[in-house]
């Protein structure tokens, strides 16, 4: 690893003036010193955020909202998550292990980078670690890769849960940074690879995760994120699906979904939400939702097989989704 300097910030003003300055955030500090003992990642200065008071998991009359140093086990523990979007538990409850999950913070998880293998061998071509090297994966093993919204340049998954079922449920994020605060959706917090697979959010230099706000709402009572994955704990997932209808008098009012596991991004299927807006509950309208999640699909040579998972996993979420509550 090679040698860095080490800040804990003393307030919100601090870490953002050492944020602007070139300082890198650590809150669990689970995938960054990860990334930095294998030398994918060399920041020159970190900057602990850990003692800002980011923490807290609240209900307003609109949101639950969610602090961005608050950790993974806390949120997915917390009453209000249980009440407000108990899919989101389920999200966090997924993912990784109880160890990880006790350290995770919910902005870290959100700004975590892609597990792509190559991405980790520094004598691999990978244009997201050196860009303009070339892309290991296009033509080397990808069975974990990504078959929507993928480019010639880079075709790795996006591996955060939380994401997946914060897009679907139209979270946004509060930001704040040298130029102040701003708000926007969780889901153009991600970029496509397209030709700049490097450069991955669209946070600022410097700009601070502050909080996740997630709507209240019609979408809760029946939601349910359903991730399929080669064993059952401490693994990402091949194919997820967060589904969340409104349901009134056994037809589907509208739907939110999104999936990971197949796209570069945390995926809204919103053709999928299209085909369910109206219909009466029930198989077929949900089995029309999975042949439209698969829309545009493009898998590589050896991902062919998430095509038919996430028809299939969109189906099955679909069908827990319609009875919770
Ligand atoms: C073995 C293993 C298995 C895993 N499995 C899963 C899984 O199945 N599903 C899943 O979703 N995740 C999984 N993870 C990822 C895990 O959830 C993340 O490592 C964790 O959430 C990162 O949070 P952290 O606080 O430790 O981030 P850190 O490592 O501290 O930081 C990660 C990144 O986020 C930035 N950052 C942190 N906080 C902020 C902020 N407030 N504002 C702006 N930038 C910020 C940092 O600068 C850094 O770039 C796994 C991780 C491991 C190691
Ligand atoms: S898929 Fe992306 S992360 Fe993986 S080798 Fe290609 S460029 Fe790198």
């Amino acid at each position: 690893m090679q040698p860095f300097a080490f800040q804990t910030a003393r307030d919100e003003r601090d870490a953002l003036a050492a944020g602007a300055a070139g300082g890198r955030y650590i809150a669990g500090g689970t995938t960054l010193i990860d990334l930095m003992r294998e030398e994918v990642e060399r920041p020159e200065w970190l900057v602990d955020i850990n003692g800002l008071p980011m923490r807290d998991i609240r209900a307003t009359a609109d949101h639950l909202i969610i602090g961005a140093l608050a950790r993974m086990a806390e949120v997915a523990a917390d009453p209000a998550t249980a009440q407000l979007q108990p899919m989101l538990a389920e999200a966090l409850n997924e993912g990784a292990s109880p160890q990880l999950r006790n350290m995770a913070s919910i902005g870290g998880n959100l700004m975590q980078r892609v597990r792509c293998p190559y991405f980790r061998m520094l004598d691999a071509p990978c244009n997201k670690r050196a860009p303009g090297s070339g892309c290991a994966a296009i033509d080397g093993i990808n069975a974990g890769h990504a078959i929507l919204g993928t480019s010639a340049h880079c075709v790795a998954t996006h591996p955060s849960d939380l994401a997946v079922a914060l897009v679907a449920l139209d979270a946004t994020l509060m930001v704040r940074g040298a130029a102040g605060e701003r708000t926007f959706p969780v889901e153009e917090l991600y970029r496509l690879p397209g030709d700049t697979p490097h450069l991955e959010h669209s946070l600022q230099p410097g700009e601070l995760i502050v909080e996740v706000r997630v709507p209240r709402g019609a979408f809760a009572e029946h939601a349910r994120y359903l991730k399929v994955r080669d064993r059952s704990s401490y693994e990402f997932a091949v194919v997820s699906v967060a589904a969340a209808l409104d349901i009134r008098d056994r037809t589907i009012w509208e739907a939110r979904l999104a999936a990971g596991g197949v796209g570069t991004v945390p995926w809204r299927l919103r053709a999928s939400e299209a085909a369910l807006a109206g219909q009466p509950l029930g198989v077929e309208a949900f089995r029309a939702a999975g042949q439209a999640a698969v829309q545009g699909g493009r898998p590589l040579s050896g991902n062919g097989f998430k095509v038919e998972m996430l028809r299939r996993t969109t189906i099955r979420a679909l069908e827990m989704a319609g009875k919770t509550g």
